[in-house]
């Protein structure tokens, strides 16, 4: 260990949502903590900048989702839906907050990682900019070396790296690659068709995947498609499918219109889904995208990030009190977060399979929601962006709908087979908002 370099309680590589919640709260609780991130703010992240209710309650505790209300910077999601691969839809109009609906909303990853790394340096946590990290030992304390040569030395070390995980890659922790990617291309406001806040199309080729849409306060939209396991199209066809498939894909054609501006070419980035099986060593923590703390159903993981920063800030601190930062001791971190919503990963996994092997379950659920409107929305919502656990589908106020509406279409298409009719029609954009008003 060099006696030269400043020695840290915690010292975090990356940050995102998850380092920077991570260096906030173990900042509250009086830690000395270098938050080294390798890019220098304002950066970008590529994202769906949809922010699930979770997140939005721990930026709420930070004092960040007052400030960015304040300044124009959200767009709370109080119209939208889904379009199912049979072409059903459910858009609800915006009524004004409900008190039932999941809190979602849109805000540009520029603006507001910022905003947590900055509510970190004002809780203590010492934010260090261009610090690329390239290269960590362990003696008794950590020694973590930059890429313009810089060190720093610290007790415990969080990677919070992203999805490509390097850190806990280079450890020996996280052995796999990323295996799923998404995109995001934003389209200039006043220049497309789209009035609603958030819609997610669910395309054959794309499912279990999807193509979301989510409008910013300034009406820009951030148009992304995510390829999640278990569809037709492989990852790393992604690009190939964004030329294709969703250029002329009708919903997002009438969508766009003619005039819509891209304000950036469409960019991909890989996605860790599922949780990694092991998060956690001596002195060390893997928190976030790097432990693929990202839904393997929704390729949501801002929410995700930041509750399991929170629980590493809390067994850190823990751990640190007892004067044990053992691997075994650490481990606590990785039971805790599986039981906060890890455990919820496998059951996502295994409904990405199911849809995609049967489409007509998202047809189920456009239906279901037709009929039942809004609440039953609500509830899909909330089991989907982690306000409630998976298991919320197979309770009786899901399953029954649900099961309802999957008896009603099988009659209907089997009805339209014997006449010779045509299918359920595919939805085109603009008629989606009919599909609702009409249901
Ligand atoms: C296209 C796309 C769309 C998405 N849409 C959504 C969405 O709408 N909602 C949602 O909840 N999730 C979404 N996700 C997932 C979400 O982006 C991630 O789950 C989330 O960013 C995880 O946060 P993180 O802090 O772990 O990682 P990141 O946000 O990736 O942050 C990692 C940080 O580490 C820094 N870093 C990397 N290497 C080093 C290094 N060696 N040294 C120092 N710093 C380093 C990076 O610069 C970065 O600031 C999307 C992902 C993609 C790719």
């Amino acid at each position: 260990m060099s006696t030269q370099l400043p020695i840290y309680d915690v010292a975090i590589a990356g940050a995102g949502p998850a380092g920077a919640t991570a260096a906030y709260f173990l900042a509250k609780e009086g830690k000395r903590v270098a938050l080294l991130e390798k890019a220098r703010f304002p950066r970008d992240k590529r994202c769906g900048d949809a922010w699930c209710e979770p997140a939005l309650d721990i930026l709420e505790e930070m004092g960040v989702l007052q400030e960015l209300v304040d300044a124009g910077a959200v767009q709370f999601v109080r119209s939208g839906g889904l379009v199912s691969p049979g072409g059903l839809s459910f858009v609800s109009p915006d009524e004004g907050e409900r008190p039932s609906a999941p809190r979602v909303a849109a805000i540009r990853r520029q603006v507001c990682d910022e905003r947590i790394a900055r509510a970190a340096e004002q809780a203590g946590a010492e934010l260090i900019e261009d610090a690329a990290v390239t290269k960590v030992t362990l003696d008794d304390v950590w020694t973590i070396r930059c890429k313009d040569g810089r060190g720093f030395s610290a007790r415990c070390l969080i990677a919070a790296d992203g999805a490509k995980s390097k850190i806990a890659r280079m450890l020996g922790v996280v052995t796999t690659g990323a295996t799923s990617a998404a995109s995001r291309q934003y389209i200039k406001g006043g220049t497309h068709n789209f009035t609603s806040d958030g819609v997610l199309l669910y395309p054959p080729y794309a499912i279990p995947g999807y193509v979301a849409f989510f409008r910013h306060s300034n009406g820009d939209i951030d148009l992304g498609c995510y390829l999640l396991p278990g569809g037709k199209v492989p990852p790393t066809k992604l690009k190939e499918l964004l030329q294709s498939e969703v250029v002329n894909d009708p919903f997002v054609r009438e969508v766009l219109g003619n005039q819509a501006e891209p304000l950036e070419p469409p960019g991909i980035s890989p996605l860790r889904l599922g949780g990694e099986p092991c998060t956690s060593g001596e002195r060390f923590l893997a928190v976030g995208d790097a432990a693929g703390q990202t839904d393997p159903l929704t390729g949501e993981g801002i929410h995700t990030a930041m509750i399991a920063a929170k629980i590493a800030a809390r067994v850190l601190h823990e751990a640190f009190a007892e004067g044990d930062l053992s691997a075994r001791r650490l481990e606590a971190y990785h039971w805790a977060w599986m039981s906060a919503f890890g455990r919820d990963f496998p059951i996502s996994a295994a409904a990405g399979r199911a849809v995609s092997r049967f489409p007509m379950l998202l047809d189920t659920a456009a239906m279901a929601a037709q009929r039942h409107g809004a609440g039953f929305m609500d509830n899909f919502g909330a089991a989907m962006t982690g306000v409630k656990p998976k298991s919320l589908f197979l309770s009786p106020r899901m399953a029954l709908p649900l099961g309802a509406a999957l008896l009603r279409l099988s009659l209907s298409r089997r009805a339209s087979q014997y006449r010779a009719g045509p299918r359920v029609e595919r939805a085109t954009g603009l008629s989606f908002a009919e599909n609702a008003l009409r249901a």
